[in-house]
């Protein structure tokens, strides 16, 4: 029987994110996948600019540019086609303040791409079927060309979609309903075009008619369908032309359809993410209304939240509190989101009654005094941030300037030292590793900190200098760069003292603090990976 130290099941885009992941930090591992090939259909289109900070910190961003549609933001119209909200995305704190349109399978090929750089092998056609826990691991029952098979595997991780085996088999709920309303989707080319710069939600009689700029001219166009059918799933180019039609937008005449389909919508979530060795990310463990386009962009951040916790948990380089924190750190993320989406759901699809007043009237109002800013923020998934994990260190003394501790760190520049080279704060972190940025000041003596940090694994460190400063410490290998505006140091650390701030592999800041104090740090880092603070330094994460 094989044996691997975790099992991936399903290879869509949470499943191969996770199994990149872990590919990264040299765990061993199976990626399980039922179907026989990709699939050929998109539902997912929007890629949300925390998305795309994460696709950067993996190598991958400019393949995902190049191949997206970018958009500024999304526009709603009202009745007489009043524009009540211009949801612009341009002012976000980010190197990618916008929407990127690019078919979900696209987004999988890159990611699959990925994979086979990392030498990855996806087991198509292999359906796990169920699983039993035993003392050390998982054993797995799945079935491969035909034939009954087990595995062995020290963590089991279910990205298996909203109707997982592996939440079934550990018996876990899926609490939730379904929307009332069915819904269409087509994929066509469109005469005359709208502004591509921007998505269009025209909210119309019959309920919300929207259309999705994508790249080569294609538009997707989401449309509420009237009343009540039978068969949800069936659809027609027809049907589409005669809903435009009927809701004044007959104008605009779609054509050439790639993919016509209907839908129906749940909101669900699992109360848990773990269950002992098991857990669970994506669709498997929460789905919700695609207003927004969340969902994918939800999963991805649930992969790169577990990726490195799992991988230092499998090279046995880490606590239970580490792994625990995945559920603590991203139920409230889910939560929000299916907040959110029900929430927008709801008043763009209500046809009477007061929700259709404030959004009429209220709404604009609401929108120039910053609603729309705000929604926005949300939607971008920016301000996702684990200020009451576990798995990150309060810092009670933070300045105004400072980046809260749990927060991503965001895009800042720094100068290589040795060449003059800019690069972003990001960058340091595309070897997956913890990273600790330190600020010296004078003779900052640094080996109490070394030790301390050494029981967390290998840390890559990186020394941040002021415009003329020099510093003796700095070690072979260490990273030097220069902070010329002190952006960086007003940011992360302390602008007074010898400080550092301590960076997940994640893009989070974990815990900051100054050179000569290492308790607290000591307490926190044994809490999560276990060492003494005085050993050897490990593997992971
Ligand atoms: C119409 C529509 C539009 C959407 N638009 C957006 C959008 O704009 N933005 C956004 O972020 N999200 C959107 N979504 C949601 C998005 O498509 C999903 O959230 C996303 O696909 C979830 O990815 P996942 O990897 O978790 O699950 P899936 O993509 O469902 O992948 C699960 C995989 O597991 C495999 N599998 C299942 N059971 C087993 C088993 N027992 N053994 C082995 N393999 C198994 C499946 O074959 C599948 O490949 C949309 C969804 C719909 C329906």
């Amino acid at each position: 029987m094989s044996s691997s130290q975790v099992m991936v099941v399903g290879a869509g885009p949470t499943g191969m994110l996770l199994a990149a992941e872990l590919a990264r930090r040299n765990v061993t591992m199976r990626l399980l996948e039922k179907r026989d090939r990709p699939a050929e259909h998109s539902r997912a289109l929007g890629v949300v600019p925390r998305t795309m900070e994460m696709f950067e910190q993996l190598g991958l961003i400019d393949e995902l540019l190049t191949h997206g549609h970018r958009v500024h933001g999304i526009r709603i119209y009202g009745k007489e086609r009043r524009l009540l909200v211009d949801l612009d995305l341009r002012n976000l704190p980010t190197r990618y303040p916008f929407m990127l349109l690019l078919p979900q399978t696209r987004t999988e090929a890159i990611l699959r791409h990925f994979l086979e750089e990392l030498e990855v092998k996806i087991e198509w056609g292999t359906e796990l079927t169920t699983f039993r826990p035993e003392k050390s691991g998982i054993r797995a029952e799945f079935v491969q060309a035909g034939r009954s098979q087990e595995a062995f595997c020290g963590y089991l991780a279910g990205c298996d979609g909203a109707h997982s085996t592996v939440r079934k088999k550990a018996g876990l709920e899926f609490p939730g309903s379904a929307y009332q309303q069915n819904w269409l989707l087509a994929d066509v080319s469109l005469e005359p075009r709208l502004d591509p710069r921007f998505m269009h939600l025209f909210t119309c009689p019959s309920g919300p008619i929207i259309f999705f700029p994508l790249p080569e001219n294609v538009w997707r166009i989401v449309a509420m369908r009237p009343g009540t059918v039978q068969d949800a799933g069936q659809a027609s180019l027809e049907e589409i032309a005669e809903l435009l039609e009927r809701n004044q937008l007959g104008h605009l005449r779609p054509h050439r359809p790639l993919w016509v389909a209907g839908f129906a919508i749940h909101h669900r979530r699992t109360k848990q993410l773990r269950q002992g060795r098991v857990f669970l990310c994506g669709d498997a463990a929460h789905i919700h209304s695609p207003a927004g386009g969340q969902g994918m962009n939800t999963g991805l951040g649930d992969a790169f939240n577990l990726g490195w916790k799992l991988a230092a948990a499998a090279k046995g380089t880490s606590t239970e509190a580490l792994l625990d924190s995945y559920e603590e750190e991203r139920l409230p993320v889910i939560e929000g989101v299916l907040e959110l989406t029900d929430r927008m759901t709801r008043m763009m699809t209500a046809a009477s009654g007061p929700a259709v007043w404030i959004r009429e009237w209220a709404m604009p109002f609401a929108s120039k005094l910053g609603m729309a800013k705000r929604m926005g923020e949300r939607l971008s998934q920016l301000q996702v941030g684990y200020p009451q994990s576990p798995a990150v260190l309060p810092d009670a003394r933070r300045k105004l300037a400072m980046i809260p501790v749990g927060s991503r760190i965001g895009p800042m520049v720094l100068k290589n030292h040795n060449t003059g080279r800019e690069t972003y704060l990001a960058e340091l972190l595309s070897r997956g590793r913890l990273v600790l940025v330190l600020f010296p000041e004078g003779k900052s003596r640094t080996d109490k900190l070394r030790q301390v940090l050494a029981q967390a694994g290998q840390v890559d460190w990186h020394w941040v200098l002021r415009s003329g400063q020099t510093s003796e410490k700095i070690r072979e290998g260490d990273g030097v760069w220069v902070d010329g505006d002190g952006v960086v140091r007003n940011a992360l650390g302390d602008p007074d003292h010898a400080s550092w701030a301590l960076l997940r592999p994640d893009g989070i800041l974990m815990a900051r603090g100054e050179v000569c104090e290492t308790a607290l740090l000591n307490e926190f880092l044994n809490r999560l990976f276990g060492g003494s603070g005085e050993g050897s330094e490990g593997s992971g994460p």
